[in-house]
């Protein structure tokens, strides 16, 4: 990246840190008197969602036991592993540990959470431990199902071409490596996004462009021939941005196959085979292929109670929230933070932010046995790259409105400054929202 002039430095100095000093002041919960319970919280998950809401509440409540259920000991910033993908942050960024962030005197089960039981108010760990509460909050993320793509095997990301940004830190270092190789050559690329719902839906996109602008730096581009396949009849849910993306694939010469869903993949020969709905096959042989597999609610939240029964949210076994308070629909006493919502919108960590203060407040006047009007409008977020030192900014609600919080950001315009909050500012305001501070 090229360096920062002085008078540019000045200017991110003075006008960038304003949505970080949002993000660390406006939710901030309000100095108010602790409320004294001694109600069990349990909290499934340690990752944004189950830390940050583990901080509000031991922040707000006074006596109350809580008790997180996670075996991860590491914490990974997701949102920073497309810039791991494409050569621009090392892996090391991006790892930290759950304990840092964890309250003090909260319990730390270091397990993981196979059986709800909510109707006897019970969770039963991996090890046999059944944990009892008064309210609990799942917070457990999204299942990642690459074993739907029949051949895919995780190991060999990073190798013959193969790239997969969602799996994991390593992953995301090895795609780099598959795709550094790639660009010095150039030839024939492949990149998909699934048909169901995923946690940050613009990764995929930003992964495309990203190996775009790779090509394109190194003289590449105009000799590859890169296709994106979409599982969807769109490759982004709120209509402008679609338009807008479909327009960029165009300008940088990227074709665009909808209703593709990849259902298997060949490593060793680098052949991909996508399905349309009506069952109809198309292979696709690559030089670099970047996979993004189906994703759902983990299993053990799949196979409970807990999950939608029936309606469009019920096939991924998503958990059964009331969209606007993020309480179970059936179980007043558990709440859903994150990704494993089944909501219509909001798999993003921005989604998380705006959804902790929702749940906890909620959850606060339910051990008061008040109600709260507290109402959440499914705010999803994330600087959409386009290009090394672009990103549109991203934001809108559960309608596909748009929610912008930056009045000075054109929601529809590419900028330095949206790039700017991806590379610089959003780890910082993370680790805020994790604090419970934001
Ligand atoms: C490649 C990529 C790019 C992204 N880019 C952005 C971006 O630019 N902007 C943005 O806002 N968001 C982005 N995100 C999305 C963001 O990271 C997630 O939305 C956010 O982390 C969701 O938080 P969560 O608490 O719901 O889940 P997570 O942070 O994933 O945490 C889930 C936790 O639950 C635990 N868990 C799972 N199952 C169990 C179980 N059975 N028992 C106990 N614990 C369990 C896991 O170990 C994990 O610690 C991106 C994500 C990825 C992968």
């Amino acid at each position: 990246m090229k360096p920062v002039d002085a008078s540019r430095r000045f200017w991110l100095g003075g006008v960038a840190t304003l949505p970080l000093a949002a993000a660390l002041s406006t939710t901030s919960a309000p100095a108010q008197a602790r409320v004294r319970t001694n109600a069990h919280i349990v909290i499934v998950g340690s990752g944004l969602g189950g830390i940050a809401s583990a901080n509000r509440l031991s922040r707000q409540l006074d006596g109350a036991r809580i008790t997180i259920v996670d075996k991860r000991e590491a914490h990974f910033y997701q949102p920073g592993w497309t810039l791991v993908a494409s050569g621009l942050w090392p892996a090391a960024k991006t790892v930290d540990s759950n304990a840092r962030y964890h309250p003090a005197g909260v319990e730390w089960v270091k397990d993981n959470v196979a059986e709800f039981d909510p109707v006897a108010n019970a969770i039963v760990t991996e090890g046999g431990q059944r944990i009892g509460y008064d309210f609990l909050i799942v917070a457990t993320g999204c299942q990642l199902n690459y074993s739907a793509i029949e051949g895919m095997d995780t190991s060999a990301i990073g190798q013959n071409g193969l790239g997969s940004v969602y799996h994991s830190i390593d992953a995301a270092s090895a795609t780099w490596t598959a795709m550094d190789a790639f660009r010095k050559t150039g030839g024939r690329a492949v990149a998909n996004m699934p048909h169901t719902p995923m946690k940050c839906a613009g990764a995929p996109i930003k992964m495309a462009f990203m190996l775009a602008d790779r090509l394109r730096q190194a003289g590449k581009l105009e000799q590859t021939d890169f296709t994106f396949y979409s599982g969807l009849g769109t490759v982004f849910g709120v209509p402008a941005y679609n338009q807008f993306i479909l327009k960029r694939f165009e300008t940088l010469g990227v074709e665009v196959e909808l209703n593709q869903r990849l259902t298997s993949i060949d490593i060793g020969s680098r052949r991909a085979t996508f399905v349309s709905p009506e069952g109809e096959k198309t292979q696709a042989d690559y030089d670099f292929i970047h996979v993004v597999p189906p994703m759902s609610a983990p299993t053990v939240v799949r196979n409970s109670p807990l999950a939608w029964q029936e309606g469009p949210f019920a096939g991924g076994g998503w958990l059964e929230v009331d969209e606007k308070t993020l309480r179970h629909r059936r179980f007043p006493n558990v709440f859903g933070l994150g990704d494993v919502n089944g909501t219509r919108r909001g798999k993003t960590a921005a989604t998380v932010k705006a959804g902790v203060p929702i749940v906890v407040t909620h959850l606060i006047e339910a051990i008061n046995g008040q109600e709260n009007s507290l109402q959440f409008n499914g705010y999803t977020s994330c600087p959409l790259i386009t290009r090394e030192g672009s990103a549109l900014l991203v934001e809108f609600d559960y309608d596909g409105n748009f929610v912008p919080s930056i009045p000075f950001i054109d929601p529809m315009k590419e900028s330095y400054f949206a790039w700017v909050m991806k590379h610089r500012m959003l780890l910082p305001a993370y680790r805020a929202v994790l604090h419970g501070r934001a």
